[in-house]
């Protein structure tokens, strides 16, 4: 009796409920953090990169081709930096939902004002993105500019709460107006900084710090030893105001040139979730932006 109670109340339970949500599979952390703002209870979201995770590495898992399998969308970084597993995820998941220019394919650069466009590029330059510098999840204007994106998406797939998303992401700006005021009191300009990868570009941009070097001499090639002696020598002579990385870029070579030149160790989240006290987007800004100060 106590079975086929427990059979039937789990057989209800896995059904569909009373709504169906939207099944959202996000490639990255702050993806996955914007879709769950503007989405909320709406939407579902499975995330398939780790915070720590070098996003340029990544291999396709079986389970990330379950999760496109699954998805009503799925939502990216784009600028190539999922080259490496996203096209064979929406290939192998079968999915005709999702494949690109369907509208549950949502590539977040789209809405975004890229820095960083390349003509022709060669592999002898390194891992470098053509279609500009992929890391615009620092830049609070393009975070704006990608909510805005995401809810008009959410809203053309699921017309019933198109209104719904709508007023989350006017919510979800007015707290970034709000914090806006806050950040542009913190005294970044005229500083400099040495970076391992050009990971800070839009946030130098949009806090007016300078990027006076870089560990990395080719983006995603291991710097050779003249390199970094040469950026250790002029280090010394200019004495930046801190070498800034994450936990996965460089952190040793970065210790280490820290180390010889005296120059302060600065090492920020790569993503939401990438470190203590970060668990959406404007607690990672913000862990950001304190740690330069
Ligand atoms: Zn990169």
């Amino acid at each position: 009796m106590r079975k086929i109670f427990i059979t039937v109340f789990l057989s209800l339970t896995l059904t569909t409920p009373a709504f169906a949500e939207l099944k959202v599979v996000a490639t990255l952390p702050w993806i996955s953090s914007l879709a769950k703002e503007i989405g909320k209870d709406k939407v579902s979201v499975t995330t398939l990169i780790k915070p720590n995770q070098d996003p340029h590495v990544v291999e396709a898992k079986p389970s990330m081709i379950l999760a496109g399998r699954k998805a009503d969308i799925i939502i990216y970084n784009g600028l190539d930096l999922e080259i490496g597993y996203l096209p064979l995820i929406l290939e192998s998941s079968k999915n005709p939902k999702i494949v690109p220019g369907k509208p549950g394919n949502c590539d977040c650069s789209h809405f975004v004002k890229a820095i960083e466009k390349l003509g022709a590029v060669d592999r002898s330059m390194g891992d470098v993105h053509p279609l500009g510098n992929p890391h615009y999840h620092y830049s609070p204007a393009n975070i704006l500019r990608v909510a805005e994106g995401m809810s008009n998406t959410l809203a053309g797939l699921d017309r019933a709460n198109a209104e719904y998303y709508r007023a989350n992401f006017r919510s979800f700006a007015e707290r970034l107006k709000e914090r806006q005021k806050k950040w542009s009191a913190i005294p970044l300009k005229g500083k400099k900084f040495v970076a391992y990868h050009k990971l800070f570009e839009y946030l130098a941009g949009e806090f007016g710090f300078q990027l006076v070097g870089y560990v990395e001499a080719k983006p995603g090639i291991p710097p050779s030893a003249g390199h970094v002696e040469a950026l250790i020598e002029s280090m010394k002579a200019n004495k930046p105001d801190g070498i800034v990385t994450t936990s996965f870029y460089g952190r040793k070579e970065s210790e280490s040139i820290s180390a010889k030149t005296g120059v302060r160790l600065i090492i920020l989240p790569g993503d939401i979730g990438g470190m203590k006290g970060t668990d959406d987007w404007f607690s990672f800004m913000d862990t950001v932006l304190a740690s330069l100060k």
